[in-house]
């Protein structure tokens, strides 16, 4: 340990006064040094950023609260049954989002896949061996609007089930089948789709047919968490490492009791299944709770306030260079907080898009935005305090350089 580092340490210990001065003796230092903490990052030379761009996989998407990490520290040193953990968890997790039944998945695509899975197999454990296998199943197939019909439907093909596209409710009505098992609704396309909410829930429960929705990035506003619930969905599907600030490596599927009990034998801690893989333990489990709770309790008018003051912050620093302008949006759905549209006239401000999102990545500290074919895009709620500032001096410094005088 260096000097410096000791004399910090010193400095803020109890008995820092006896020691300094006084040289420090061979006991206190073998305490300091174990409680000196390792960097992993800075040691393996990692870049660390500041996150302007959003709640993005690749950039490990948000970051816990201290409370969850104490949850994830405490929890640790513990054994502790896991599906005892589900269990209580669970409904304290369902209580709080007016679901009968609920329990945390390896994020929200595990929340699919698991839920999908629970949905064939039921509670039989014959079924549950067979997945993706469904060559000896009569309900194979899920109904998907054809503007829901992304990416993230290859979480419900996992499980051998085949989607069916339709477009307007008389065409869902008619692609409704024995073989149907499933209807699903992809909340942050719709506003593109022809077929709502309500009459979505309505055709699923005039057929008897279990429907799921994904609201993977859909808080705020927070009354998402009970409102898709409250409207019927059967299974409602969330991150838990997104807004909510859980772990990354979380997510939350609640619904019908008995949908979540068979989703439950198709993942941990039972195996010879097609979820085995989709662990989380208790430590995820407790730290989803916590951070869904401190969610729930946060200030959400303060926290929307304190988004729009960040965002005037950017605006008015990035507006003092000629020839940009500046653009406040919030997205209907999926990651619907304050977000900032930059764009700047090429003949007055001489930098790329790309080129200056680089300039941004390569600066000190490193800040990372989202970039569009003639703008650059920032949105705030994964800043930390003070950051704004930082973000607002580095834009327009990047754009003043550019820009023609
Ligand atoms: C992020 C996202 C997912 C996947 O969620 P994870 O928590 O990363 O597993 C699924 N669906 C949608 C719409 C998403 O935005």
């Amino acid at each position: 340990m260096k000097r410096r580092d000791l004399i910090k340490y010193l400095s803020v210990a109890p008995i820092a006064g006896a020691a300094i001065g006084m040289g420090v003796p061979q006991a206190l230092a073998g305490t300091v040094a174990t409680t000196a903490k390792r960097d992993v990052i800075k040691e393996l030379g990692l870049r660390t950023f500041i996150n302007a761009a959003g709640t993005y996989t690749t950039m490990t998407a948000s970051l816990m609260h201290n409370e969850v990490v104490d949850t994830i520290q405490s929890a640790s040193n513990h054994f502790v049954m896991i599906n005892e953990v589900q269990d209580k968890v669970g409904e304290k997790i369902a209580a709080m989002c007016h679901a009968e039944s609920a329990m945390v998945t390896a994020g929200c695509w595990s929340a699919l896949v698991l839920g999908t899975a629970g949905v064939l197999t039921r509670m039989d454990r014959k079924k549950v061996a067979l997945l993706p296998n469904l060559s000896s199943f009569e309900k194979t197939e899920v109904i998907v609007q054809k503007s829901h019909n992304v990416g993230y439907v290859h979480a419900l093909s996992n499980t051998g089930m085949v989607p069916v596209e339709v477009e307007t409710a008389e065409e869902m009505e008619r692609a409704i089948t024995s073989k149907t098992a499933m209807m699903w609704f992809l909340n942050s396309s719709g506003p593109m789709g022809k077929i709502k909410h309500e009459e979505f829930v309505a055709i699923g429960k005039k057929h008897n047919i279990p429907t799921m929705i994904d609201m993977a990035a859909d808080v705020p506003p927070v009354e998402n968490l009970w409102k898709y619930n409250d409207l019927g969905f059967d299974l409602v599907c969330v991150s838990g490492g997104k807004a909510l600030c859980g772990p990354q490596s979380a997510g939350i599927l609640m619904g019908k009791k008995d949908l979540i009990a068979a989703a439950r034998l198709n993942g941990p801690p039972n195996g010879g299944n097609i979820g085995r893989g989709m662990k989380v333990n208790k430590e995820e489990i407790l730290g989803m709770y916590v951070a869904l709770e401190k969610y729930i309790n946060t200030d959400h008018a303060a926290e929307w306030k304190m988004w729009e003051d960040r965002v005037a912050t950017i605006v008015a620093a990035a507006s003092k260079v000629n020839g940009v302008r500046t653009e406040v949006f919030v997205p209907e759905v999926a990651n619907h907080t304050p977000s900032l549209k930059i764009t700047w006239d090429s003949s007055k401000v001489k930098i790329t898009p790309k080129e200056l999102h680089k300039n941004l990545q390569d600066g000190s500290p490193s800040v990372e935005v989202m970039t569009g074919q003639d703008a650059i895009n920032i949105t705030v709620f994964m800043l930390q305090n003070g950051e704004d500032k930082i973000v607002a001096k580095r834009v327009q410094e990047e754009l003043a350089k550019a820009a023609v005088s």
